[in-house]
């Protein structure tokens, strides 16, 4: 069945089961489904450890633009689970000052919905970081099933009053985000190069994103965005578009591709959507992974309130985002996809030096 377009109902259907860091099978096959659906033939899907590649190549030989989006959201692992309770580490950053008494929601390895198999309610903070939180069930498993991973219990996506909320608008928001903008360019046969990377595990580390960088499937001549909703800041405000990062909070990205987001930008403002730009020191995003290895990279996240389910608030909440940040964030990309074949980036440049090498080498072979 072929969803509504657009970025949203996509969404819905990414955010329909649980993910969790090394637990992205569910998410991972919603998202094939959607792209077997939406993008079809026009499109190569590559399955790597790390995640999905996805290729759409309307431009024929010559770099792509990849955008960047990661599948899983930080959760709790389950080590040891009983019919009373169960005790579970925690992957990835979750607020651990407003943990404790929240509600949690278990489920299986690899989940078919949203229904889980025990709720249950956090222990007392660990009294050291890294150490093993206890749940206490409020609706114990059934005898046979076992639970593998638990989520806040948050709602999976919900609509208010031009706010999206959900327990995991970080990263699906950006895969949704990354995908559609490949469905509307694929659609109209864009003469782009266009390639989308669903990494795993970023909120332990990166640990797919490095994965694909060290397993060596991707190229050095592509370029990389980042797509990321992100802590919003002083700067980076919801409701007034989506923000060009100028860096994290290790690193500044590629001016080159800076000024590429740039330009798309200018296009953009023309015809009266915003966009923000700002060095975005509220964490480190994969872009950092992809410079550190080389690649050039840069990145686009969307403003986003109570970061990964409650920084800055005073309770676990939902994370939320502006949806007119999330269309203009895919405008951006569609834009920056159009300028990027003719514009000198690394990757046009390096093709253009190679031709001028390969003409002129044997002259080397001679004495000078
Ligand atoms: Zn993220």
């Amino acid at each position: 069945m072929k969803d509504k377009p657009g970025a949203l109902s996509l969404f819905q259907r990414l955010t329909s089961v649980p993910t969790a860091p090394f637990r992205e099978a569910a998410v991972s096959r919603k998202a094939l489904e959607w792209i077997r659906a939406n993008l079809g033939a026009r499109v190569k899907v590559r399955r790597a450890r790390g995640g999905l590649i996805v290729s759409y190549r309307g431009a024929g030989k010559g770099p792509a633009l990849c955008l960047a989006a990661h599948l899983d959201h930080p959760a709790f692992e389950l080590i040891k689970v009983t019919h009373t309770g169960a005790t579970a580490r925690l992957r990835g950053g979750l607020p651990p000052h407003l943990l404790a008494g929240a509600c949690v929601e278990a489920f299986p390895r690899v989940p078919k919905n949203n229904r889980p198999l025990a709720r249950g309610v956090l222990g007392p903070r660990p009294k050291k970081d890294g150490g093993l939180w206890t749940i206490a069930w409020t609706e114990p498993p059934k005898i046979g099933t076992t639970p593998d991973f638990a989520v806040l219990a948050l709602p999976a996506c919900e609509l208010k009053n031009g706010w999206l909320l959900s327990r995991s608008v970080d990263d699906l928001l950006g895969c949704a985000i990354s995908l559609e903008t490949m469905r509307r360019l694929s659609t109209k046969r864009a003469k782009v190069n266009l390639t989308v990377l669903l990494n795993r595990a970023e909120e332990v580390g990166f640990i797919g994103a490095l994965d694909m960088i060290r397993s060596g499937v991707l190229s050095a001549r592509d370029s990389y965005l980042s797509i990321e909703s992100s802590r919003e800041l002083p700067g980076s405000r919801p409701g007034r578009g989506p923000t060009i990062r100028l860096g994290d909070k290790a690193t500044a990205f590629d001016p080159n591709l800076t000024a590429l987001l740039d330009s798309a930008a200018e296009a953009l403002r023309k015809r009266g959507t915003a966009v923000q730009r700002l060095r975005l020191t509220g964490g480190t995003c994969e872009a950092t992974a992809y410079l550190t290895f080389g690649y050039e990279s840069g990145g686009v996240a969307v403003p986003l309130v109570n970061y990964h389910n409650g920084w800055g608030a005073d309770a676990v909440a939902p994370e939320k985002v502006r949806l007119s940040d999330v269309e203009g964030c895919i405008k951006l990309l569609v834009g920056a996809s159009r300028l990027f074949g003719a514009t000198i980036l690394r990757g046009a440049l390096r093709t253009r030096l190679e031709k001028r090498h390969d003409i002129e080498k044997s002259a080397l072979q001679r004495p000078p």
